[in-house]
């Protein structure tokens, strides 16, 4: 299968690249229901916007590029075998041109591989069938949604809405609870795959595999399909919305399976899946292994726009901030307010905090930004280059963050998906802020970074060093202020008010 490879690569480049048709279609509308001039419209405009930028540079449309996940049916005479080496092929090949983000680490060691190869990674699924052709279907899906998957066990107690007993009522419960669960550490609007019974690990992959049909089919079963809308209708009621700052718009699918359980057990799995919902699929021939259609895109067809405008929709009233910080542009910030940073900020994940936390600091973070990322970062000849720069899930760092702060005098915190109260409370001794970029937007963002000035710690693996970069106009919000204020404890007490009521 001389082609097979080609197809392969085509395949991821794509996938990381460009969203397909039913996923923009499903994001137009989430703007279209979003209230002008609000945080999350704001937000979707970015998110818009970092779509195209990433169509156009072909580059990532979010730096985490996830467990690669392929999906692969095959005639009974194909060599799974040659399928299989052919993919790890395309897969080191892909990461080694910045199109997927070097994301497998060690479990023991915590070593990256640094081309997303290792023991069951990327990951493979096959199964035969009658047709002559070969079919590839591939999903990336990254981690900070992918830590958002939850699986109940039926009966159970949900957080302050009762029991969910083992009727259609419990599962549609905890369904709906899922969604409120992940606010907007899942970088929302999402989608989400439901797994109703099977057991603990199939339900999950099953979940999983509901992602794979596009966001406007409709359910073959007339009972699943009524839960489905109805799921979609009342998800998009509890106010979670856009990054969890809000709104309407906190769900853009949501597709249900189900499976026989044993009679011991009642499973509801959920896959939940963020709004950079990057799935597509090839068919090949089997004896070339040349792309012969793809599947959920029409390459004939002209990839449609998101975004009303170029660039970061401005308003006028973003607040400039240049670090070092003092403490009174510190105080003056509060929640709500965008900020456009411009100057030196230092990117630092889960092995940096805790590095940091026992080790002294390779430069003086007096006043600084620290930045939740684990970019994507390519060499041109001798000079790093960011092609993907988004934020990842702050919470993480959650049981860091305020001695990191403390002891190294750092001032802002970058991230998204909010964090704790010790943070909160770190924030206001310092005093300190909390900014929310907007997850997934890592072509847009990346285009802020002027110049690569460092690194440190690259032992640690690309997304996990401590990059050193200088930005301008890197947008954000405000969501912790120095005044005890949280917009992400806001709007989790208020969307759980509105689940509460929609239950009741
Ligand atoms: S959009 Fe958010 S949740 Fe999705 S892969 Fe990117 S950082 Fe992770």
């Amino acid at each position: 299968m001389e082609f097979l490879f080609d197809s392969l690569l085509a395949l991821i480049s794509e996938t990381s690249t460009n969203l397909p048709p039913d996923v923009r279609a499903a994001m137009g509308a989430a703007l279209s229901a979003e209230k002008p001039r609000t945080q999350s419209h704001q937000a979707l405009n970015v998110i818009a916007t970092n779509i195209d930028m990433a169509h156009d540079s072909q580059a990532p449309i979010c730096q985490d590029t996830g467990m690669p996940f392929f999906l692969v049916h095959t005639p009974p005479a194909v060599s799974q075998v040659a399928i299989k080496r052919a993919i790890i092929d395309a897969v080191a090949e892909a990461t080694r041109r910045g199109k997927l983000r070097p994301n497998s680490v060690d479990s023991i060691t915590g070593k990256n591989s640094g081309n997303n190869l290792g023991p069951e990674t990327p990951i493979v699924h096959f199964e035969q069938w009658g047709e002559d052709s070969i079919e590839v279907k591939l999903l990336l899906k990254g981690g900070g949604c992918e830590n958002k998957n939850i699986q109940y066990s039926l009966p159970c107690e949900l957080d302050h809405l009762g029991r969910a007993d083992r009727t259609l009522a419990g599962v549609k419960s905890c369904i709906l609870h899922s969604v409120w669960q992940a606010q907007g550490q899942g970088c929302a609007p999402g989608a989400i795959g439901v797994a109703i019974g099977s057991d603990r690990g199939h339900g999950y992959f099953l979940a999983k595999q509901q992602l794979f049909r596009t966001l406007d089919d409709t359910n073959p079963d007339p009972v699943l399909a009524k839960l489905e809308a109805e799921i979609m209708d009342e998800a998009n009621r509890i106010g979670v919305g856009a990054m969890g700052f809000g709104g309407n718009a906190s769900l853009i699918g949501c597709k249900i399976t189900a499976a026989n359980r044993l009679p011991a057990s009642f499973f509801v799995s959920v896959a939940y899946d963020c709004w950079a919902f990057r799935r597509l699929g090839v068919r090949l021939d089997a004896s070339s292994g040349a792309i012969t259609n793809w599947v959920y895109r029409d390459p004939e067809r002209a990839v449609e726009r998101m975004a009303a405008s170029v660039g970061v929709p401005l308003t006028g009233r973003e607040i400039v901030l240049t670090p070092p910080l003092s403490e009174a542009a510190v105080r003056a910030l509060k929640v709500g307010d965008v900020v456009l940073i411009s100057g030196e900020i230092y990117t630092g994940r889960d092995n940096v905090h805790a590095h940091l936390m026992k080790n002294p600091p390779p430069v003086d973070l007096t006043g600084g930004i620290i930045y939740h990322c684990g970019p994507v970062m390519l060499k041109r000849g001798e000079e790093w280059f960011s092609n993907a720069a988004g934020p990842t899930t702050s919470i993480r760092e959650e049981p860091y963050q305020a001695d990191v702060m403390k002891l190294l005098g750092l001032k802002a915190v970058i991230g998204k998906g909010g964090m704790g109260a010790r943070t909160l409370q770190a924030c206001r001794e310092l005093p300190g802020v909390y900014l929310h970029a907007i997850g997934g937007a890592a072509s847009l963002i990346a285009k802020s970074v002027e110049e690569v000035l460092g690194v440190y710690k690259l032992e640690f693996g690309v997304p996990e060093a401590m990059w050193v970069i200088r930005v301008r106009d890197f947008p954000a919000v405000v969501t912790m202020d120095a005044h005890g204020n949280s917009l992400h404890d806001t709007i989790r007490e208020q969307s759980r008010v509105e689940l509460e009521r929609l239950l009741a």
